[in-house]
């Protein structure tokens, strides 16, 4: 099979891969998106549950890098579902004229850098190769699903469904009895939707999730127009201020917001709880004070204003007994929903408790503590091997014959989120030490690609590869484990830190400080990286945080 040579392969083809590949073109290159699936789109093409939407508001999680593609696109709501947000990643393919670059059904299997030729080679599963100065892996965040081994499952004779493989044309749920397995952001979109049709639907709950009404609706034309006549301007504000766009001018917390929730009158906390609550979805509760995700007394605020909404929505003080989160808020991601604990009013919906249990499958359904539950569907949402699953999967090898696996095997170690020590011209986007879980990752990705352009194009000037040292990953992992520490997200199992994976290394894979300081530390060491080299072209990431 004939080898194909590009500058540049992107691995992965959602947001941060398609605009990788522009980015790429843009500056001249040329490239090659290769992505597992049999269209683009990523999270956004697997994740075709029902209920499956954005909880960030949709005229922010989109692109900003064209102000035509801008103007021109009309988000139809507030919070987009999935097939509209496929569809605009579709169109983006084809504004850009992407396609004749991409190649679908195209599962990597090994990235291997040759230090002679001073190139990556790559290998797909059918045993494609492409040989390449630059790789760029846009895998994703939450990409590879966990699949926990439960025991029996192969005996059940029902129909098992995987939140991140939906069948393309659906599911019809009408009268059947389904067991939903997982209740984090997949997890609770999806089960009001089933519930509504199904006969009988059965929660297993290992941990309660803090959720919160998402308050979708129809996007109006005046609004879309004025966010609009402001895009330049809002995007400013939006990554400085990480404000939604449903909130321009209004965000409660932008003025009143205090570094402390302990600096304010239980008062007026509880007011500005109840204007995000009102407001909607998940943005306003992460703004609201400064130090809700770092000081437990304040975390405590908001986590008993949450616990006392759950529990009115409920209604039954028994269900809501097991519905209702004890661990800190935002340790584990809050969540968005529509309808999730109301659900729980209706006669054809149950609560299992399965925590510290053994779940069971059989031939007719599950079993739990003795307790048997005949079941027609299995719904399995139990979350994934999130931000280094997908790059550890694919067996990359660097200088030296290291593996990224055994680089990683104690530490994440990388330096500023996007490049590891001994795996030069390898790029990621919103992978670890980088912001991904707490930024927006589609304006976080244009601002990487920004500096991995500028990278790339010094280094083809001075002709030599772009690499990280230990010294960078050392000082930057410090960086991280600060910014985690001051957070109170080692209180929980979860994809923050690796604890929903068994016998994966439990620590903080991300950045954890905010964006702009992120962005600030991106310009330094990709200043520090050009001035290991001779020549010096012109700082995006410095421009960007000028
Ligand atoms: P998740 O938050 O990790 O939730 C997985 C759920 O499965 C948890 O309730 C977990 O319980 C449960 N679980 C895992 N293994 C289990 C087992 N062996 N037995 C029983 N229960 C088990 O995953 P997710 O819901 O897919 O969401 C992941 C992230 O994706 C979100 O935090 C969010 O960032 C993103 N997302 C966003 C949206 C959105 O609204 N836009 C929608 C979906 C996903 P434990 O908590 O006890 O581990």
């Amino acid at each position: 099979m004939q080898q194909r040579t590009a500058d540049v392969v992107v691995v992965g083809a959602g947001f941060s891969g398609l605009y990788a590949l522009h980015r790429m073109r843009e500056l001249g290159y040329t490239a090659t998106l290769v992505e597992a699936g049999d269209d683009v789109g990523g999270t956004w093409y697997w994740n075709r549950y029902p209920g499956c939407r954005v909880d960030t508001e949709s005229l922010d999680y989109s692109y900003s890098f064209s102000e035509e593609l801008q103007a021109e696109w009309k988000w139809t709501e507030r919070y987009a579902g999935q097939p509209e947000i496929h569809s605009y990643l579709r169109h983006v393919a084809t504004r850009f004229d992407l396609w004749s670059d991409i190649e679908l059904n195209t599962r990597i299997d090994s990235a291997t850098w040759d230090d002679t030729e001073q190139r990556w080679q790559l290998r797909s599963t059918d045993g494609r190769t492409w040989d390449a100065t630059n790789c760029i892996l846009a895998t994703g965040f939450l990409s590879v699903p966990l699949q926990p081994r439960f025991d029996g499952l192969s005996n059940f004779n029902g129909t098992v469904l995987r939140s991140t493989e939906w069948p393309e044309d659906g599911f019809d749920f009408t009268g059947k009895r389904v067991g939903i397995i997982g209740t984090g952001s997949t997890g609770v979109q999806m089960m009001p939707i089933i519930a509504k049709n199904a006969g009988r639907t059965t929660v297993f709950q290992r941990t309660p999730a803090y959720s919160v009404p998402l308050r979708n609706v129809p996007l109006e034309a005046e609004f879309d127009a004025h966010v609009k006549s402001m895009y330049p301007e809002w995007r400013r504000l939006q990554r400085e201020s990480g404000a939604g766009a449903w909130s321009v001018g209004s965000a409660p917390w932008l003025d009143r917001g205090a570094p402390s929730a302990m600096d304010v009158t239980e008062q007026e906390r509880l007011d500005l709880y109840e204007e995000c609550w009102q407001l909607g979805g998940i943005n306003g509760f992460y703004m609201a004070y400064g130090d809700l995700a770092s000081n437990l007394d304040s975390n405590e605020t908001l986590a008993e204003f949450l616990r006392e909404k759950i529990r009115e929505r409920i209604g039954n003080p028994e269900v809501a007994d097991k519905l209702v989160p004890q661990f800190p808020v935002m340790t584990k991601r809050l969540c968005a929903d529509t309808g999730y604990f109301e659900a729980y009013r209706l006669e054809t919906v149950d609560l299992v408790d399965v925590n510290g249990k053994t779940l069971k499958f059989d031939e007719s359904g599950i079993e739990v503590d003795g307790e048997h539950y005949d079941l027609d569907v299995a719904v399995v949402a139990t979350g994934f091997d999130a931000v280094t699953g997908a790059m550890t999967r694919l067996n990359i090898v660097g200088q030296n014959g290291e593996t990224l696996q055994s680089h990683w095997s104690e530490e994440y170690r990388n330096a500023a989120g996007f490049m590891s020590a001994g795996f030069p011209n390898l790029f990621w986007i919103n992978g670890p030490g980088s912001p991904a879980a707490d930024s927006n990752p589609v304006l976080m990705a244009e601002d990487q690609m920004g500096v991995i352009g500028d990278l790339i194009d010094n280094s083809r000037v001075v002709g030599e590869p772009v690499a990280v040292t230990a010294e960078m990953e050392d000082e930057w992992l410090q960086t991280c484990d600060s910014a985690f520490a001051a957070t109170l997200r080692s209180e929980a199992k979860s994809w923050y830190n690796g604890g929903n994976v068994p016998g994966k290394v439990t620590r903080g894979m991300m950045y954890h400080g905010g964006d702009i300081p992120y962005l600030q530390h991106l310009a330094a060491y990709e200043a520090q990286i050009l001035d290991q080299t001779a020549s010096t072209p012109v700082s995006s990431a410095a421009e960007m945080t000028a």
